[in-house]
């Protein structure tokens, strides 16, 4: 009978406002990092969206002054809808909660410290402007921080139960191991 009613037209419609929250979320936070790469006259090739944030395939950084705020730009956009949603919660706006939930995980989603989401690019950009140190230095400690980290996810998920974390942390080793990190 629950897997009846889950199929309700009404329930439909939600998930299909929540794919629409979900995907012009993602969107949004791919065009922050497109428009400041155009900024910063880096070209985009293409923008691969993911359930949980696109990563824009922006053409290699040897600047790590620029990838720096390409990868904060997607990020900030995420924060700058959850206060714009924060707002229209209190007025009463519709779907606002649902809103400032998604964006406020993929705002901390993607700044943590793992390869390829922006927080583990932004740790590449401040190692790599250390005195004495280079791009493919920064790139191998970050790959072996990404990896540390993605291993602790699990860690932690296999601990607390929460299998999301769990998927989460053998995505980012898989992605890892492939070691195409640009
Ligand atoms: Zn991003």
């Amino acid at each position: 009978m629950g897997l009846i009613c889950a199929y309700s037209p009404e329930s439909a419609l939600l998930s299909l406002t929540y794919a629409v929250i979900l995907f012009g979320s993602v969107l949004l936070h791919e065009l922050g990092h497109a428009i400041v790469a155009r900024d910063f006259g880096c070209e985009t090739k293409d923008i691969t969206l993911y359930p949980f944030g696109g990563i824009a395939q922006v053409k290699l950084q040897a600047d790590p002054f620029k990838e720096f705020y390409i990868a904060l730009a997607g990020p900030t956009v995420n924060a700058f809808l959850c206060v714009i949603a924060f707002f229209g919660f209190a007025l009463g706006v519709p779907l606002m909660h649902e809103i400032l939930f998604l964006n406020a995980i993929m705002c901390l989603f993607n700044l943590l410290p793992s390869f390829p989401m922006d927080g583990g690019r932004v740790v590449r950009s401040i190692l790599a402007r250390r005195p004495g140190s280079d791009y493919e230095t920064a790139t191998a400690t970050c790959l072996k921080i990404s990896k540390w980290m993605s291993w602790l996810y699990v860690a932690i998920g296999v601990a607390t139960g929460w299998i999301g974390l769990v998927i989460v942390g053998g995505f980012l080793l898989f992605v890892n191991s492939r070691g195409s990190i640009r």
